[in-house]
């Protein structure tokens, strides 16, 4: 009899408890989706009728998937999976995101931002803010959100129709590029020469107010004016020379009108279009990089077992990073803060990096500590949030400490200096600063730890020698002279070697990473 009841309450307790957590994983995963937090994506009149999109919550920050956002809009996208990019066409403007990338390209301008789009199923995914950051009176579309009703709402920036005027100079003439978000034909443009000045009449055209003063005269063209009259406007450009020859070409699908205007001979001292294209890229290569020893001179820095000084070790791999940087990539103009043993104020630093208009700035460094057994490498990024980890605060006091050595004069620079906001005068850097801190510290973990060195990781801290750099800047701490067996290796020249190598490799995955974005 017993045997039996057993037999039957198994069973039935088995079913309870399946009942049971079948219940409970219901549950949960209601309030899951329930917990998904939604924004309203509103369009203007005539446009798309409010849409809900569930978006995803990372670190304080809204993100939406640039697929859905698309289906629901209207808004076109393309996407290159393989690159992890997406182009989205929002009405003329159109503007190239990246994963894990934080430059755009806007109507092929570079910008940057301050917010960083991630790649996660199949799609690219937008932190909300970084569309209203790219949208705005500037372009045709204007995007805003509201955090408190979760709205972001599209709407055109102004009534006009004709938003932009490009003039760009060619060979044998001037180009002059209207960007329209209304589709005009052929009747509604004249093309007109009087006094002078060239006339583009549009019927129906509107233009915003500072149009004029938002066009750059180029070529043939000295001076833009911008005539509104009735039904019309005259868009109106003095000539430099006479023309001999206009031409209209009609381009909706990429939302624009063309005029060529040419004339008998060569422009002369023009830069072309494409010219002018490849300057602003190469205004985003890294083509400069500073390296930074740190101390020097009289302020030796940290003082190590065997007698060991700070200021050497950090020379010693700052000139073999930068003989591996100049044989990997021969174009790249390695400069040096130091190149030798002495003293540089701190202020000077970034001073000179920014004088040689650096596009990387990494500061070298050794740790030390009162306990010998402190060990390991890690990198610091400049941030006004002070790190909470206190042996992090030490490190920024130890390397601020330089400062006894400079002159009282130089000393005064210090004082009222509101970290806070000198660390925002950078916050465009400082996503880049953090990237390039993390790979430097990946690939220094790749090649220290067979050595028996430890990886205390990236961190954050408020030192004097990065502040005011007007380029992503890193400070690596190498490891403990403090530390008997760290000193050691540190002091070796094939350490050394290691490390510079290391850190090259970080710049390398950096600047291929940023590059690819232009
Ligand atoms: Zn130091």
């Amino acid at each position: 009899m017993t045997k039996l009841r057993q037999a039957i309450t198994v069973p039935i307790a088995l079913v309870f408890i399946l009942l049971s957590a079948i219940v409970l994983l219901s549950l949960n995963a209601s309030t899951l989706a329930h917990d998904r937090p939604e924004i309203i994506l509103r369009g203007e009149k005539g446009s798309f009728s409010d849409q809900k999109i569930t978006v995803e919550e990372n670190n304080g920050s809204l993100y939406i998937p640039l697929d859905i956002f698309s289906d629901k809009t209207g808004y076109g996208i393309y996407t290159n999976e393989q690159r992890q990019k997406c182009v989205l066409y929002l009405g003329p403007d159109k503007a190239t995101f990246t994963a894990d990338n934080n430059f755009v390209i806007l109507n092929e301008q570079v910008v940057q931002t301050p917010y960083l789009p991630l790649w996660k199923e199949n799609t690219l995914w937008l932190p909300v803010e970084l569309l209203p950051f790219l949208f705005d009176e500037n372009t045709a579309r204007q995007i805003s959100y509201n955090p408190q009703t979760k709205v972001l709402s599209i709407h055109k920036a102004h009534d006009a129709n004709v938003s932009r005027i490009n003039i760009s100079a060619k060979e044998n003439g001037t180009v002059i590029t209207l960007k329209v978000s209304e589709e005009f034909t052929k009747k509604d443009i004249t093309l007109k020469v009087a006094n002078g000045w060239f006339h583009i009449d549009i019927l129906g055209g509107k233009v915003p107010d500072n149009l004029a003063e938002k066009t750059t005269p180029n070529g043939l063209i000295s001076k833009v004016k911008i005539i509104p009259l009735e039904q019309v406007v005259s868009l109106a450009f003095k000539l430099k020379k006479r023309i001999i020859d206009k031409e209209l070409i009609l381009n909706p699908e990429e939302h624009e009108i063309t005029v060529n205007l040419r004339t008998s001979e060569k422009v002369k001292n023009q830069a072309r279009n494409e010219e002018i294209l490849e300057k602003q890229k190469r205004e985003w290569l890294i083509d400069t990089i500073v390296i930074d020893p740190g101390h020097g001179g009289k302020d030796p820095g940290a003082l190590g077992k065997g007698g060991i000084k700070e200021k050497d070790i950090a020379l010693g791999v700052g000139l073999k990073l930068g003989q591996i940087i100049k044989k990997n990539f021969p174009d790249i103009k390695v400069v040096y803060t130091r190149n030798r043993d002495v003293f540089i104020p701190l202020w000077r630093r970034t001073q000179f990096a920014n004088e040689k208009k650096g596009k990387i700035f990494i500061s070298l460094h050794c740790n030390s500590n009162p306990n010998s057994r402190a060990k390991g490498f890690e990198t610091y990024f400049l941030s006004a949030d002070q790190d909470k980890n206190k042996e992090a605060q030490k490190v920024v006091l130890k390397e601020n400490a330089s400062i006894q050595f400079e002159e009282a004069h130089d000393q005064q620079r210090y004082k009222g200096v509101n970290f806070i906001l000198a660390t925002m005068a950078q916050s465009a850097f400082i996503r880049q600063s953090q990237y390039l801190a993390s790979v430097v510290q990946n690939s220094l973990s790749k090649k220290m730890k067979p050595l028996g060195l430890h990886s205390r990781g990236v961190r954050q801290g408020r030192f004097w020698v990065m502040v005011g750099a007007t380029m992503p800047n890193i400070l690596v701490e190498m490891g403990f002279v403090s530390n008997r067996y760290e000193a050691s290796l540190l002091s070796k020249r094939s350490t050394q070697q290691k490390i510079a190598q290391a850190i090259f490799e970080g710049i390398r995955k950096y600047k291929k990473d940023i590059e690819a974005a232009i």
